[in-house]
């Protein structure tokens, strides 16, 4: 059985870590699992020591899957950087750490097929990828793989019938504003995000690969995308197949949507009737990673007649939905135990409607109140700005 083979740089990383356990206080899976050490980021980083120094031997992991279990389960949450006083850069050390286990074959088993379907097919959830489409039966003179200033990258998760409503909203947002847009219909494939979070990255470049020949072709300004994940995905082909994007903008739609809304382009005409209070989510992956905090609060407070509140951890220290990194595939129950601390927060805050910008935080928080019997109802942003400009 070979090494890990951490590179250098990552290496200082995990020698970086001084062990303090500051970022015990913030890590959603170490307090989901009852604060055991080794589900939190400083546990998780001696771990990697362990292994480094050839205390943990990875000959005999095949037998005891505990350490791939542990460097699996992470969310890649980043909020134990936000408390972390050695800026130890967790997540691209983690995901390093990934990647040399799959080179090793030591990576959870499923995730090798799943890679080998998401090829095959050309999206996450193995469908036929012609109903990528089906969120844009309602709305008229799509452009596909045409020219356009903005392409509007949907993402697989818009597959799911629960998620379609989000496509069209962010769609007819995009019409009602008369933006030029195009979308990559069928030719879309998965961004890669889950494949560059477990380590297989083999994939991912292949991904990344497609739709990049696609991206030029259409030859956008800007690339918008209502999956958090699918931006960061898009922003990483840079490092991942050393593509150039240029002066290509590549956001979220609740930025455009919000640089739109200062421009005036839209009138809101209906009230907002979808609960009485409404608490907002912050994604990990669009707030901490992105920066993104003030667009989405910008869209909800110019919402006639929608009352929304804070969550007790809010924008750098949010809490993970838990459905991050492909955990509600490795994981089920832990990713649903952490939505559950979240969803926790949501009943405190006395909101009935929790409001979120990614398939993946909604998808996970549905089935987490599906699961419990809890009264929340879970919307995307998208979907609030589409009914107020009905
Ligand atoms: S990234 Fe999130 S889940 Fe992972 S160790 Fe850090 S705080 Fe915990
Ligand atoms: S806060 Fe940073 S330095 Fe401290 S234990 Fe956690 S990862 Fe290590």
């Amino acid at each position: 059985m070979g090494k890990l083979e951490l590179e250098k740089k990552y290496e200082d990383q995990v020698l970086k870590c001084s062990r303090c356990g500051f970022c015990r206080t913030i890590c959603p899976t170490f307090e989901a699992k009852d604060f055991l050490e080794s589900y939190g980021a400083r546990g998780r980083m001696i771990l990697l020591k362990a292994v480094d120094e050839g205390k943990i031997q990875l000959n005999q992991i095949q037998s005891d899957q505990s350490l791939v279990d542990r460097i699996f389960t992470c969310t890649l949450c980043g909020a134990c950087m936000e408390t972390c006083p050695s800026k130890v850069d967790y997540i691209a050390t983690m995901e390093a750490a990934r990647a040399g286990l799959v080179k090793l074959g030591l990576a959870p088993p499923d995730f090798d097929e799943f890679g080998k379907m998401t090829l095959e097919k050309g999206n996450v959830l193995g469908q036929d990828n012609a109903r990528r489409m089906k969120w844009a039966s309602k709305l008229d003179n799509i452009k596909v793989n045409e020219p356009a200033e903005t392409l509007y990258f949907v993402g697989c998760n818009v597959m799911r019938p629960r998620v379609r409503p989000m496509a069209t909203a962010a769609g007819k947002v995009l019409q009602d504003a008369n933006v030029d847009f195009a979308v990559m219909g069928e030719d879309e494939w998965c961004c890669g995000l889950v494949f560059i979070n477990t380590g297989h990255l083999d994939v991912a470049k292949e991904f990344a690969k497609h739709n990049i020949e696609l991206i030029e072709k259409i030859n956008p300004k800007r690339i918008v995308t209502i999956c958090p994940g699918c931006a960061q995905a898009i922003q990483h082909y840079e490092h991942l197949v050393g593509w150039n994007p240029g002066d290509i903008q590549i956001i979220h739609a609740v930025e455009y949507i919000a640089e739109l809304l200062d421009q005036g382009k839209f009138t809101f005409t209906k009230e907002f009737n979808g609960g009485s209070k409404v608490a907002y989510h912050d994604p990990c992956e669009l707030g901490r990673q992105m920066g993104v905090f003030d667009a989405p609060r910008k869209i909800l407070n110019a919402i006639p007649g929608l009352e929304w509140v804070e969550l007790e951890n809010n924008k750098e220290l949010s809490h993970c939905c838990g459905g991050g990194s492909g955990l509600q595939g490795i994981d089920t129950e832990l990713a649903r135990e952490v939505a559950n601390y979240r969803l926790k927060e949501v009943q405190d805050a006395g909101a009935d409607v929790l409001v979120t910008a990614c398939p993946t935080c909604r998808s996970n928080f549905l089935d987490t109140i599906k699961q419990n019997n809890l009264a929340i109802k879970v919307m995307d942003i998208h979907e609030i700005l589409a009914q107020a400009l009905e």
